[in-house]
C-alpha cells in the first residue's frame, strides 16, 4: 500500500529530461508545430539559398531559429564559438549567478516544457527548485545547450561570418571562415544575433589608449584571472560587470583591488527592471520618438544597480577599497605599473581593468565593413532636446518593424534591408526584445513573425500559383445528385390544411 509520504514523494519526484522532452513534444504535437514546409526553395547560379541565416548562436539567435522553425522558415545558425560556448556564460562572464529572478520564462516562446524551471525541475525536483535562489551562471548555460539539442537547432559552430554583402538581386552574401576554409553561402534575409556588444564592443575611454596593453583589460576580454595573483588591481566602474571583476581578481589572491568609481556612490535602483511591463514590450515599438528616446535616456543616466550579492561578493575582503567620487583625470604608465590619477588621489596599480560597458563600434567589426557605412542611426533620425543628448542612443541604428536596417542614402546599398539586427542595440528602436532574458521570446517571435510576412508578399506570385494549383478535393462529388427537369418528384408532398367550417 502507498502511503501518504510516498505518494508525496512520488508527486515531487524529478521526472527526469527524457520525460520533460516527451511532454514538449506532446505541446507541440498538440499544437502542429512546426507548421508545414510553405517556402520556394531557391537556387542562385545552381548554389541553394538559405532562406534564413543566423549569425550568433546565443540565446538570441536560437530563439529566433525556433520561432522561424515553428512558423515553417528553414533557418541556418552560424556562430564562431565552440558547440557549447556560445554567448559569455561560460566564457567571459565571471558572476555566481544571473542577476534575473529565476522564474523569468526567458527563450521558452511560451511552452512551459521548454522554461528553465521545467528543465531543472525535471532534474532535481520541486523541493530544489523552491530553495534555488538565483539561477548559477553555468547552469543556464546547460539549460541552453539542451534547448538547442531539443529543439534540434541547426548551428554551425566555429563558422565565422568575415563579411557581409548585401546584392540588388534579393540575396545576402556571407563570408565565412570555417574549420574547412573559406566559404561563401547566400541567404534570402540574415539576423544578427550577435549579442550586448553586436554591432561593437568595448567602450574604452581614450586615455585607455594610453597605457601599454600589457596592463590592462576590458572587463569582457576572455583572461586567466590567475594571473592577478599577487598584484594590485585597479578596477574602473561600478556596475554589475566591475563587481564580477573585482571578485574573481580577489578570489584569485589578487595583492589588493580599488574600485574607482565616478559618481559619489551606487546606484540603487533597477530602473531597467521597473520599466518592464507587457506595454513596453508591445507597445515602444509604435511610440513617439520623443518618448522612446526619453525612456532609454533616463535609464541609461540612471544606470543599472550591481545586483546585490556581486557586491557583497567583494566586500567579503579585507583587501579591497570602494574610491567615490574618483573619475580618471589621467594616466601615466610607470613601465611595469601605471599611476591613476583622480580627485581623490593618485592610486599605483600593476594591472587595470575596464569595465565601461560596450558602444556601437564598426571599427571593432570588420565583418560588417561593407554595410556599416550605409547603416542609418539614430542621430540621423531624431534630434534630442537640450539636456537629453546621449551619444550612446545617437550611435544606434534606426531600424524598421521587422528590426531591418534602414538605408542612410537611400538607395545606396540595395539589399541592406535584408539584414535584420536582432541584438542589443535594436533597444531604442524595439525596446528590451533582442537579448536580454525578460522579452526574447516576443522579440523572436515579432521578428518571425515579421520575416514571414515579408516572405509572403516578395514571393506572391509563388503563392497565387500554389492557390491556383492546388487540387485536394474536399467533397468527392457523389456526395449530391443535381435535380434534372421531368425526374420524378421525390419532395415529400406538401400538407394543405383544411378550412374550418
Ligand atoms: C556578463 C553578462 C551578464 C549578463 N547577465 C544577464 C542577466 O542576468 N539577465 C539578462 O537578462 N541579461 C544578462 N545579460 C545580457 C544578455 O542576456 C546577454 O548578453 C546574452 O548573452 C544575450 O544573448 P545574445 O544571444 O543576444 O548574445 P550572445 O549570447 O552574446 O551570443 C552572440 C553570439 O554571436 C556570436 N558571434 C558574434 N559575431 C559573430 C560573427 N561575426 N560570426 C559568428 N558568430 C558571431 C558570438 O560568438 C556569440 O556566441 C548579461 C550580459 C553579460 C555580458
Amino acid at each position: 500500500m502507498v502511503n501518504q509520504t510516498d505518494k508525496q514523494d512520488q508527486t515531487n519526484a524529478p521526472i527526469g529530461l527524457a520525460a520533460l522532452e516527451a511532454r514538449l513534444q506532446q505541446e507541440l504535437d498538440w499544437l502542429e508545430l512546426p507548421a508545414k514546409a510553405w517556402m520556394p526553395s531557391l537556387t542562385r547560379d545552381a548554389q541553394p539559398l538559405l532562406e534564413v541565416a543566423i549569425i550568433g548562436g546565443g540565446q538570441a539567435g536560437m530563439a529566433a531559429a525556433a520561432s522561424l522553425l515553428h512558423l515553417g522558415i528553414p533557418a541556418v545558425i552560424f556562430d564562431q564559438s565552440p558547440a557549447g560556448f556560445e554567448g559569455p556564460w561560460a566564457t567571459t562572464a565571471r558572476m555566481e549567478t544571473l542577476r534575473s529572478p529565476k522564474k523569468l520564462t526567458g527563450p521558452a516562446l511560451g511552452f512551459g516544457a521548454l522554461t528553465f524551471r521545467a528543465w531543472f525541475e525535471a532534474q532535481f525536483g520541486l523541493e530544489a527548485w523552491e530553495a534555488l535562489d538565483k539561477i548559477p551562471r553555468l547552469q543556464w548555460m546547460d539549460y541552453l545547450r539542451w534547448y538547442r539539442q531539443v529543439l534540434k537547432l541547426d548551428i554551425r559552430n566555429e563558422h565565422r561570418v568575415k563579411g557581409i554583402l548585401p546584392q540588388p538581386d534579393g540575396v545576402v552574401q556571407l563570408q565565412l571562415q570555417t574549420p574547412a576554409g573559406e566559404q561563401v553561402v547566400l541567404a534570402r534575409r540574415v539576423v544578427l544575433a550577435t549579442g550586448r556588444d553586436g554591432l561593437g564592443g568595448a567602450q574604452l575611454p581614450e586615455i585607455a589608449k594610453e597605457v601599454p596593453r600589457t596592463l590592462w583589460a576590458h572587463s569582457s576580454d576572455a583572461m586567466d584571472y590567475q594571473q592577478l595573483a599577487g598584484k594590485r588591481i585597479g578596477v574602473i566602474g561600478a556596475g554589475s560587470s566591475s563587481m564580477d571583476s573585482a571578485a574573481t581578481a580577489l578570489e584569485c589572491g589578487a595583492a589588493s583591488v580599488d574600485l574607482l568609481i565616478r559618481r559619489t556612490e551606487l546606484p540603487r535602483i533597477n530602473k531597467g527592471k521597473g520599466a518592464g511591463n507587457p506595454g513596453l514590450t508591445h507597445g515602444h515599438l509604435q511610440l513617439p520618438d520623443a518618448w522612446k528616446w526619453r525612456i532609454r535616456h533616463y535609464v541609461n543616466i540612471q544606470q543599472t544597480p550591481p545586483p546585490t550579492a556581486s557586491v557583497s561578493r567583494v566586500s567579503r575582503f579585507a583587501n579591497t577599497r570602494f574610491i567615490f567620487g574618483a573619475p580618471i583625470e589621467r594616466i601615466v604608465s610607470t613601465g611595469d605599473g601605471v599611476q591613476v590619477h583622480t580627485p581623490r588621489g593618485v592610486f599605483a596599480y600593476d594591472f587595470l581593468i575596464f569595465s565601461t560597458g560596450f558602444r556601437v563600434d564598426w571599427s571593432q567589426r570588420p565583418e560588417f565593413d561593407a554595410i556599416a557605412p550605409h547603416i542609418r542611426p539614430w542621430a540621423a533620425r531624431y534630434t534630442p532636446q537640450a539636456g537629453e543628448e546621449d551619444a550612446e542612443l545617437s550611435a544606434l541604428p534606426d531600424l524598421g518593424p521587422v528590426f531591418e536596417f534602414q538605408q542612410a542614402q537611400p538607395g545606396a546599398l540595395p539589399g541592406l534591408e535584408r539584414v535584420h539586427c536582432f541584438c542589443y542595440p535594436a533597444v531604442l528602436s524595439h525596446g528590451t526584445l533582442s537579448g536580454d532574458i525578460p522579452a526574447i521570446s516576443d522579440g523572436a517571435q515579432r521578428l518571425a513573425q515579421g520575416i514571414a510576412a515579408l516572405f509572403y508578399q516578395e514571393d506572391i506570385e509563388f503563392h497565387y500559383r500554389n492557390i491556383e494549383a492546388y487540387a485536394e478535393p474536399e467533397l468527392r462529388g457523389d456526395e449530391w445528385q443535381a435535380w434534372k427537369p421531368g425526374q420524378e418528384d421525390v419532395r415529400p408532398a406538401p400538407i394543405l390544411q383544411e378550412a374550418t367550417p
